[in-house]
Order: structure tokens, then C-alpha cells, then sequence
């Protein structure tokens, strides 16, 4: 068997834990969802704090109608009742001008109260719509920072890995580590098989009894007849 097989088993397992924490640093949540949901809840809150503004105004208006309209509704009862004009026709007239107008102003008075009350309704929604942005607000930051600290423990686990391995492949045959390169891409990361019983732990073939000699005899890299993998028995030397 080849002098460094032991060694190459040695760095397979390292790759996996390598690869196992890449993969787990790649599935990390930074938050990114969390973040889109804090700004649709932001915008959210802004689109019912301009409508609030807007009713705040119309309201406003509205009242500002309404007293003039009073104002205009007072003055003519004060003129129907100065006694200054005697001519019915004429007093018919502007009583029917003074039951219009309070009929307006009734109408008025109503769309002030719906005003009113969406006003308020706006203002529930508010109250809430900030109590959870709040509240997702304090959870996204949370989030992120529990992240960052995962992300750092893994990437430092990852650079103390990655120099223990720099380490042992000084220690291997550069050829040796080239093959079991190559193998590793063709063979999904697993690129040295053990042996048990003169099988192939990998794809499970029994190897023939030539080339269990040629593994127990020959310090070159022998390889699995069926899938190709480099062959390591830990009970050999
Ligand atoms: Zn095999």
C-alpha cells in the first residue's frame, strides 16, 4: 500500500468536516427575509400616517366649511326675524334658502363625523403598526446578532481547519495529493475508500485477490476495480 494512504484517509475526513462547515456557514439566515419584512411593515406604517394627514386636512376644511355655512344660515334667520322684510313671497323665499341650507349643513355634519371616525381609526392602526414594527424591529436585530456570532464561530473553526490541513498535505506526496484531487471532484468529495474484509467499503465490491496482493505488496496507489476509488486498508502498512 502506498506510504501515505493513511494520510489521505486522514485529509478525506478533513475535507468532510471542511465541507460540512462551508455548507453549514452557506445556510446561515442573515436575516435577509426578516430585513424586507421590518421594511414593508416601515412603509406600511408611513402609507397610514400620510392617510391620517390627509383626513386631518379634509377634516379641518370641512370644519372650516361648516362655520361659515352657519355663520351664512345665522345671518339670514337674523334677517327673516328683523322684521325688515314683510313681503311673504320674499320671506318664503329665504326661509326655503335657510332650509337648505341647514339641510347642507346637516349633510356636512355627518361627512365630519365619518372624518372623524376614520381618523380615529387611523390612529388604532398606527399604534398598533408601530408596536410591531417594534417588536420586529427588536427580533431582527436579535437575529442578526446571534448570526454574526454564529457566522464568526464558524469561520474560525473553518481557518483553524483549513491550516490543519494546509499541515497535512505538506506531509503528503504532492502526486498523491493531485490524484486524490482529481478523484475528489470525479467521485462527489470521496475519493479514498477503506477496506474491510478485502471489500470496498464504498460501492461494496469484494476485490479480486489480485489486486488485494497488489495493495498488500505494492507501495503505489491501488485502486478499487469496480469504482475507482483509491483503496486504503487500515490494517495494513
Ligand atoms: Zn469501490
Amino acid at each position: 500500500m502506498h506510504a501515505d494512504m493513511r494520510l489521505l484517509y486522514e485529509l478525506q475526513q478533513l475535507d468532510a468536516r471542511i465541507e460540512k462547515r462551508r455548507g453549514e456557514l452557506k445556510a446561515l439566515d442573515s436575516g435577509e427575509k426578516m430585513r424586507r419584512q421590518l421594511d414593508e411593515s416601515r412603509q406600511r406604517l408611513e402609507r397610514v400616517k400620510q392617510q391620517h394627514q390627509q383626513l386631518t386636512i379634509t377634516a379641518r376644511d370641512q370644519e372650516l366649511r361648516l362655520k361659515s355655512q352657519e355663520e351664512k344660515m345665522r345671518r339670514l334667520e337674523a334677517d327673516l326675524y328683523s322684521g325688515r322684510i314683510r313681503n311673504p313671497k320674499e320671506l318664503e323665499a329665504l326661509q326655503h334658502e335657510i332650509d337648505f341650507l341647514k339641510q347642507a349643513r346637516d349633510e356636512m355634519d355627518m361627512e365630519l363625523l365619518r372624518l372623524w371616525e376614520q381618523i380615529e381609526t387611523t390612529e388604532v392602526g398606527i399604534k398598533e403598526l408601530e408596536e410591531e414594527l417594534n417588536e420586529l424591529d427588536s427580533l431582527y436585530h436579535k437575529h442578526v446578532e446571534q448570526y454574526l456570532e454564529f457566522k464568526g464561530a464558524l469561520e474560525a473553526e473553518l481557518a483553524v481547519q483549513e491550516k490543519l490541513r494546509e499541515d497535512l498535505v505538506a506531509r503528503i506526496q504532492p502526486t498523491a495529493v493531485e490524484r486524490y484531487e482529481r478523484l475528489c471532484e470525479r467521485l462527489g468529495g470521496v475519493a479514498v475508500a477503506l477496506v474491510e474484509n478485502k471489500t470496498c467499503k464504498v460501492c461494496h465490491t469484494t476485490l479480486t485477490d489480485y489486486t488485494y496482493k497488489r495493495l498488500e505488496n505494492e507501495s503505489g496507489l491501488i485502486t478499487c476495480e469496480s469504482c475507482g476509488r483509491l483503496l486504503f486498508d487500515p490494517l495494513l502498512r
